[in-house]
């Protein structure tokens, strides 16, 4: 599944005449092409294979201490407005007998954040992926964001920041767990 980059360009072209604005002006000649290859990358988590990503990023290791990796810089786009929401993603697991790679969790976020989204989705994903993949005893997930559609439009607090969490496992079930993971990654809201 491919993005269509030729009708993204022409379906550009149009929405710049709807706008109000002359397509073809200096300035904007080259803009449906670098739109149309932007919103590509944007969305290439729809593209994405999670098995050939995650596969050869896991490794045994006997350990049952939580491992975290906090503040992993996220970009999606809100599936509301088409706008980006930014912000930080930590996850935290407790593993039964295999880990990830360091820098795999960092592309499964990518690989999520990637598409049109809601940021309770992509959180809920998120987990659910690190859990299955590695067979985790729990997983923590917490993203916090802002959202360019509330900011930009001055709807509700400019500067307020949403943050929505996803546990499983024993994340879920104890309360000592889930008041480790909040502790380890020193987050500010309880
Ligand atoms: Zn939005």
């Amino acid at each position: 599944m491919h993005a269509n980059k030729e009708k993204i360009e022409s379906l550009t072209r149009e929405l710049l005449q709807a706008l109000g604005e002359d397509p073809n002006r200096e300035g904007l000649r080259g803009t449906p092409r670098r739109v149309a290859d932007a919103l590509s990358f944007l969305t290439s988590g729809y593209r994405a294979d999670p098995v050939k990503l995650i596969n050869g990023a896991i490794f045994t290791q006997e350990t049952n201490s939580m491992v975290i990796v906090k503040d992993i810089e996220l970009y999606s786009l809100c599936e509301h407005h088409m706008l980006p929401f930014f912000g930080r993603c930590h996850i935290g697991y407790i593993p039964s007998g295999r880990v990830f790679g360091l820098s795999k969790l960092a592309r499964l976020v990518d690989m999520y954040a990637r598409r049109l989204q809601l940021q309770e989705r992509l959180t809920e994903q998120i987990s659910r992926s690190v859990m299955e993949s590695i067979d985790a005893k729990g997983v923590g997930v917490m993203i916090e964001a802002r959202h360019l559609c509330m900011m930009m439009r001055g709807v509700e607090k400019q500067n307020s920041v949403m943050v929505t969490s996803s546990v499983l496992g024993t994340f879920r079930d104890s309360v000592a767990t889930r008041e480790e993971f909040l502790a380890l990654i020193g987050s500010r809201v309880a």
